[in-house]
């Protein structure tokens, strides 16, 4: 499934470090039927209406605000902490050495609003799980994420699930 647009997806060995297998999808953005073709499915894969579709900086914004179009949703950017102007709330989460935060405008997001999570690729999904967090802290109903690819052997997708998430994806790449 999706085979068309996993042909697009770059592979490049070793980046940024030995041992990654970097999943460099801005060769899906370069073709412009696979760009729209990836925004129409995920749009078609979403559950009930949003409010807003939240993206995970940077990738992570191109789809939200592509997505959010066809939803008529807004699009709620969560940044890497201190690069928003106004007063935010931040979440924590830990990397393979240390931590690393991520930030929203604490009034971006009204109680009550129904947002979609969504980020270009899921792998530990340490990122994805700090996002919702902080988007729960906010009162925001997250109970979907997106991403066009997942890399399920690294459990980031599962462990979402278990927070009580449907976590759908186009593509998947075994291994990491
Ligand atoms: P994680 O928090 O482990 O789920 O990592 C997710 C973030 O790291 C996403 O925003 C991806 O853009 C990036 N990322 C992690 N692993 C890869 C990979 N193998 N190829 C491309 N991007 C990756």
């Amino acid at each position: 499934m999706n085979d068309d647009l996993k042909a697009l997806i770059r592979t490049i060995p070793d980046f940024p470090k030995p041992g990654i297998q970097f999943r460099d999808i801005t060769t899906l953005l370069l073709n412009a039927e696979g760009f729209a073709t990836s925004i129409a499915r995920m749009a078609a894969a979403t559950l009930g209406p949003v409010d807003l579709v939240a993206g995970i900086e940077a990738r992570g914004f191109i789809f939200a605000a592509a997505l959010a179009v066809p939803l008529k949703a807004g699009v709620l950017l969560i940044r890497k902490d201190g690069k928003l102007p106004g007063v935010t709330i931040a979440e924590d989460y830990a990397l393979e050495y240390g931590t690393d935060r991520i930030a929203m405008h604490e009034d971006a997001c009204a109680p009550g609003k129904r947002v979609l999570l969504v980020d270009d690729l899921i792998a530990t999904g340490g990122t994805a799980r700090a996002a919702v967090r902080l988007l729960r802290k906010a009162g925001a109903v997250v109970e979907q994420a997106q991403f066009l690819v997942d890399l399920p052997d690294l459990g980031g997708a599962d462990a979402l699930r278990a927070e009580a998430l449907s976590v759908d994806s186009l593509v998947a790449f075994p291994g990491h």
